[in-house]
């Protein structure tokens, strides 16, 4: 299985073309261990997998930082997705973000 981690924005984004909201978004730059990643946090919130063995403990995901910028996509918008958005980490937190598809 391809891995990734899920990315949530404190507000979400809507598409720049037609406003659809942006719920879902997806990354392969960071951990890529189904990590949820939170806007404004420096550690992921959780952990997207149901079997205990294999998921890192609250203590373990402080450990895991996201790059200084990365890209994310979302599919929530029918017409114009992927949409793509390129992230920037300001000392260590995943502040901001602008779009780079669809332009
Ligand atoms: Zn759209």
């Amino acid at each position: 299985m391809s891995m990734f981690d899920w990315y949530k924005f404190t507000e979400n984004p809507r598409c720049p073309k037609c406003g659809t909201e942006l719920k879902e978004w997806q990354g392969k730059d960071g951990p890529c261990a189904l990590f949820v990643w939170e806007q404004g946090k420096s550690n992921p919130i959780s952990q997207e997998i149901e079997d205990d063995e294999i998921r890192w403990s609250d203590e373990d995901l402080q450990r895991f930082f996201l790059p200084d910028s990365f890209t994310i996509y979302s599919y929530d918008c029918e017409k114009h997705q992927p949409i793509i958005a390129e992230c920037k980490c300001i000392d260590g937190v995943w502040l901001d973000f602008k779009f780079i598809q669809p332009e």
